[in-house]
């Protein structure tokens, strides 16, 4: 991390986005209530100058919602994003635009988030052009070479469309793009998912590397632990669109104290002791955010379940550190790897 590593360079207070909700002419017809998605549901944190902070959880717990509603891709229904002392969340579209230069994302899927019927110098030079970095289009092209070389893809593959590159090199023109106009903070959304495991190890280096050397910030959403362990100097632990346990990933991922970050533990391999490892497995899906339930949100798969936990949302616990984690039972000290 860097020595500027606990101040914050984005707060988030309370943020909340829930999808729908407006009547239609279906919800008319039958009488039924529109559909509300309540992807997130209240999430407060902070992201650390030159950290990377992971964030864990299942497909449809919120996190790359979470992710594009800090860059306001997705309009959050409420709540406060702060990036490097400017409300982001109160800015005019013109304002928000020139704002995105500093917040960037890198997607999942590379090929989806590429134009296939654009050049990677088109693709990659956009930024550049939107934000009036380049004067020309020979300074673009320059200033694209620069970066494919940076991220490893060679610079005479500059007039090549999308189809003609492989899928880490894809992924690679997807994080040229995010950097080409000089960000502090990227997004990365499950980056390395749809990519071949031997790939995968190269972009994580590549990211690795980049972060150190352009002093960037990231949020890295995934749902794998070990990638959020290697690459990660804090963690936050994502449930039906709320964080439930957040702090350094050392500390969280050796000491879980929420039962659902213990159940994701679990589920890693201890190579150390391969007789005594205890695998717990959740029952049910994750509840549909349509109609989550009430009080804890985890207490429909939670062995620990109490009456309480049934009808009341546990507060968040500080459990010194900077580790925090949201269970009525914290200080009773129980565990389900027990
Ligand atoms: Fe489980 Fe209750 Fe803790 Fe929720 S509050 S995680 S249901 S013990």
């Amino acid at each position: 991390m860097s020595e500027n590593s606990n101040t914050p360079l984005i707060t988030v207070e309370n943020l909340v986005k829930h999808y729908g909700g407006r009547r239609g002419p279906i919800s008319w017809a039958t009488g039924k209530p529109p559909i509300n998605i309540r992807a997130l549901n209240g999430v407060s944190f902070e992201v650390r100058r030159g950290e990377t902070l992971g964030l864990i959880g299942e497909s449809g717990c919120g996190k790359s919602t979470l992710g594009r509603a800090l860059l306001r891709l997705h309009e959050p229904t409420s709540g406060k994003v702060v990036f490097d002392g400017t409300e982001v969340t109160a800015l005019k579209p013109e304002a928000l635009k020139a704002m995105r230069r500093h917040m960037q994302i890198i997607f999942q899927d590379p090929y989806a988030s590429l134009n296939p019927r654009r050049t990677v110098a088109d693709i990659i030079g956009l930024p550049l052009m939107l934000h009036g970095l380049a004067a020309n289009r020979r300074e673009m092209r320059d200033k694209v070479a620069a970066i494919m070389d940076k991220v490893g893809l060679k610079t005479n593959h500059l007039d090549r469309y999308p189809h003609q590159f492989s899928g880490g090199q894809r992924q690679r023109i997807g994080i040229a793009r995010a950097l080409i106009s000089n960000p502090q903070f990227i997004v990365c959304d499950e980056p390395v998912s749809a990519l071949d495991v031997s790939i995968q190890a190269q972009i994580i280096e590549l990211l690795t590397g980049l972060k150190r050397d352009m002093g960037l910030t990231y949020l890295f959403v995934s749902h794998d632990i070990s990638v959020i362990g290697y690459l990660s100097d804090r963690v936050a632990v994502m449930y039906l669109g709320e964080i439930v346990e957040m702090g350094p990933v050392e500390t969280v991922l050796s000491n879980p104290r929420h039962p659902y970050t213990q159940s994701l533990m679990s589920a890693v391999p201890d190579v150390d002791h391969p007789g005594k490892h205890q695998r717990v497995r959740l029952t049910g899906d994750l509840p549909s955010p349509q109609s989550p339930p009430p009080g804890c949100k985890f207490h429909t798969r939670c062995p620990l379940a109490t009456d309480l936990c049934r009808v009341e949302a546990p507060p968040r616990h500080d459990l010194g550190d900077g580790h925090t984690a949201s269970c009525h039972l914290i200080n009773d000290n129980v565990s389900i790897l027990r």
